[in-house]
């Protein structure tokens, strides 16, 4: 993930609560005749270039990349009543 402002391409109105959608992978061994689990391995993180994110105020899930052009076209305005550090 890119340390750089994300903004909500959705709902436009979420800059701070995010989730990352990752992918993980498990190895399992199956009984050929009836199907059942026989065997399973410890999951995996699928390494990813750009993550799914997932805005936690609208739920809508997007890349990355989505977010962070968003935020480059609508940058957060610094004035005194909105200071950084909100
Ligand atoms: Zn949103």
């Amino acid at each position: 993930m890119k340390e750089v402002p994300y903004f909500c391409p959705n709902c436009r109105s979420n800059r701070v609560k995010f989730s990352v959608v990752t992918t993980y992978s498990q190895r399992f061994m199956k009984n050929a005749a009836d199907g059942t689990i026989t065997e399973s391995f410890e999951m995996t993180q699928v390494p990813e270039e750009e993550p799914n994110i997932q805005c936690m105020v609208c739920q809508f899930v997007g890349n990355e990349l989505r977010f962070v052009k968003q935020a480059e076209r609508e940058p957060r305005i610094m004035t005194p009543t909105t200071p950084s550090y909100t």
